[in-house]
């Protein structure tokens, strides 16, 4: 499998200023040497709780943030160095689908300019093509050409991230990052638009990286599953093996807050007590040890490294190989 995004030792570290004096107070350590391949055409499923840092990442991909330190590799090149006129070329190729759809559109432009924006903004000018594409492009996201006379405020939660997703899909992306794009939605409508993601991946070949809190749906759509915990990479694997034989506890604790998944029996039912600690002052020693069952001394001392347990399944635990 040909790797379309190698991201290597990846940190985002926003500064606190002082109000008054504007000086740097500390830091809300937001990624942490994250290290993190996704291959073409695979949809890699990125779950953890909210301030994990899953969106972070997401936009350090995509350089809508730009990162501490660290390199983001596209085919090879980093994006992070890019020019402003190749990262224009980049955005072409990937494209952001955001959580809220309500939010994501504005409400005072016609959907058809909602469409025809991004041939603007890459000044392509052929209003044959425009529209063909549009045409097109709403159909594959099964809409009709009449919502294209209209406002956002005359659609649904889920028709809108239908015109969202279309949107983003306009300029043939290779990549997607799709971040909570169903958790604003009715559970009724998520289903839908999880099955639309699936279907224009296959049809386009796209590559995605699908962000979400719910492991079902992560389940279902992803063919390989990371975990994140305050900033770090905890578990990968692909999805086969995670769900039959996750090992990192943050990842057992998280399946376990899933209802048809949590049988296993071979695992110690872990229940997640308290909140995810403050990113700007986290845990020293394993970042999980805090509400980690399992915690020894050496957990709260020492950061255990990501290490390979089998091939293609990742874990960053002390007790990865028990
Ligand atoms: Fe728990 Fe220790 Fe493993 Fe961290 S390293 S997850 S604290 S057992």
């Amino acid at each position: 499998m040909k790797k379309l995004f190698e991201i290597k030792k990846l940190n985002m570290h926003y500064p606190l200023l002082d109000g008054l004096m504007g000086n740097i107070k500390g830091y809300v350590y937001a990624l942490n040497n994250v290290d993190l391949d996704i291959y073409e055409n695979e949809i890699l499923g990125l779950v953890g709780e909210s301030g994990s840092g899953k969106s972070t990442l997401g936009n350090c991909i995509l350089k809508l943030i730009v990162p501490t330190s660290g390199e983001v590799l596209y085919n090879e090149n980093n994006i992070l160095k890019k020019t402003k006129r190749e990262l224009k070329e980049f955005r072409k190729e990937a494209q952001l689908i955001f959580q809220n759809p309500y939010m994501s559109l504005d409400p005072r432009m016609k959907i058809y300019d909602i469409l025809k924006e991004p041939f603007s903004i890459h000044k392509i000018k052929d209003m044959k093509l425009i529209n063909e594409k549009i045409e097109k492009i709403i159909s594959y996201t099964g809409l009709s050409k009449e919502v294209l006379d209209r406002y956002p405020h005359e659609f649904s939660g889920g028709q809108r991230q239908r015109i969202a997703i279309a949107r983003a899909i306009l300029l043939n992306p290779k990549f997607i990052v799709a971040d909570e794009p169903v958790s604003a939605l009715d559970v009724s409508i998520q289903a839908q638009i999880v099955n639309l993601l699936l279907e224009l991946k296959e049809h386009l070949n796209l590559t995605m990286l699908f962000i979400s809190h719910d492991l079902s749906i992560i389940k279902y759509i992803s063919d390989r599953v990371a975990v994140m915990y305050l900033g770090e990479i905890v578990e990968i694997a692909d999805k086969k093996e995670f769900f039959a034989n996750h090992k990192h506890p943050y990842s057992q604790a998280l399946l376990n807050a899933v209802p048809v998944i949590s049988e296993d029996k071979k695992n110690k039912k872990i229940i997640l007590q308290g909140d995810i600690p403050s990113p700007q002052n986290p845990p020293k020693g394993c970042k999980f040890h805090t509400r980690c069952p399992y915690a020894t001394e050496k957990c709260k001392i020492e950061h255990p490294e990501f290490i390979e347990i089998k091939e293609n399944h990742k874990v960053r635990c002390f007790l990865a190989n028990r």
